[in-house]
C-alpha cells in the first residue's frame, strides 16, 4: 500500500501530464482533477459556465481564476484516499496561493510539484500529432489543437504558468524529470520522486 501524496504535474500543453496522470490513477489509486477535463465536460453537458468559457478555452486562453478555482474546491471535498493529482491546475499563481489555502483548510499538505521538461517544437509537433491521430481514429479533435491556438496556449503558458516553477523550487517543494524521454522512462522518473 503506498501512502496518500497530493501532487501537481506542472508543465506546458503537450508536456504529458494527462498520460502521466493516468497511469498514477490505475497504480497508487489517486485521483486525477484535471481543470481542462472538467471545463470541457463543462461545454458537453451545456452548462452555463461551460457556454460562458467555450470561446476563451478554443482561441487558447485561460479561463478566470474564480472559475477553476471554484471547480478544485468541489473536487477537493469529495477526498481521496490516494491523494489527488493536479493536472493542469493551478496555472497563475493567484491558483497556487488558492490550492495552498484549500489544502491547508482540509489538513492536507502539497507532497511534490514535478516539472515536466520539454521543449518547445517538440510540444508543438505533440499536439499537432495529437490531433491527427485523434482525427485518423474518427475521434473527436480538441478544438484548441489548432496551430493558432496551440501558439496563444503556449504563450499563455510562459507569461501566467512558468512563474510557478520559481514559486515551488523557493518553496522546495519542486522535481524536474525529462519529459522528452520515452512513455515509460518519464514513468519511472515520476515513480522514483513519490517513492525516493
Ligand atoms: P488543458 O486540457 O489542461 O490543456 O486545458 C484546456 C483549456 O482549458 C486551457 O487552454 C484553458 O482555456 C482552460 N483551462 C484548463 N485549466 C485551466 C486553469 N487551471 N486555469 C485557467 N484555464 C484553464
Amino acid at each position: 500500500m503506498t501512502t496518500a501524496m497530493n501532487i501537481i504535474l506542472l508543465g506546458p500543453p503537450g508536456a504529458g501530464k494527462g498520460t502521466q496522470a493516468g497511469y498514477l490513477v490505475e497504480e497508487r489509486g489517486m485521483v486525477q482533477l484535471s481543470t481542462g477535463d472538467m471545463l470541457r465536460a463543462a461545454r458537453t453537458s451545456g452548462t452555463e459556465m461551460g457556454q460562458k468559457v467555450a470561446a476563451i478555452m478554443d482561441a487558447g486562453q485561460l479561463v478566470t481564476d474564480e472559475i477553476v478555482i471554484g471547480l478544485i474546491a468541489e473536487q477537493l471535498e469529495k477526498g481521496s484516499e490516494g491523494g489527488f493529482i493536479f493536472d493542469g491546475f493551478p496555472r497563475t499563481l493567484a491558483q497556487a496561493d488558492a490550492l495552498a489555502a484549500l489544502l491547508a483548510e482540509k489538513g492536507q499538505t502539497l507532497d511534490a510539484v514535478i516539472q515536466l521538461e520539454v521543449d518547445d517544437e517538440t510540444l508543438v509537433q505533440r499536439i499537432v500529432n495529437r490531433a491527427k491521430e485523434a482525427a485518423a481514429a474518427g475521434q473527436p479533435v480538441r478544438a484548441d489543437d489548432n496551430a493558432e491556438s496551440v501558439k496563444i496556449r503556449l504563450m499563455e503558458y510562459y507569461k501566467k504558468t512558468a512563474p510557478l516553477i520559481g514559486y515551488y523550487y523557493a518553496k522546495g517543494n519542486l522535481t524536474a524529470v525529462d519529459g522528452l524521454a520515452d512513455i515509460d522512462t518519464v514513468r519511472a522518473s515520476i515513480a522514483a520522486v513519490l517513492e525516493p
